[in-house]
């Protein structure tokens, strides 16, 4: 799927898609509520707060740091 029928796909954004990522793992997530009965966004991979992004965001925040990595090295 091209970026372009991604953003087709999604004409109603009422700020949930099921397409988008956790931003630490780029896994699927869980909402809960917390003990202020807020919503909050948990990832399943790793278990804690995360936000949620588009899959192609998660993608280029790994390929930052990977770009960071190697300048360490
Ligand atoms: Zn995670």
């Amino acid at each position: 799927m091209t970026y372009d029928n991604y953003k087709l796909s999604n004409p109603q954004d009422d700020g949930w898609t099921s397409d988008e990522v956790t931003s630490c793992c780029g896994d699927e997530c869980e909402k809960i509520e917390d003990e202020n009965c807020e919503l909050q966004i948990v990832c399943i991979a790793c278990g804690y707060y995360c936000d949620m992004i588009e899959p192609h965001e998660y993608e280029e925040r790994q390929r930052e740091k990977y770009a960071e990595m190697k300048e360490d090295y």
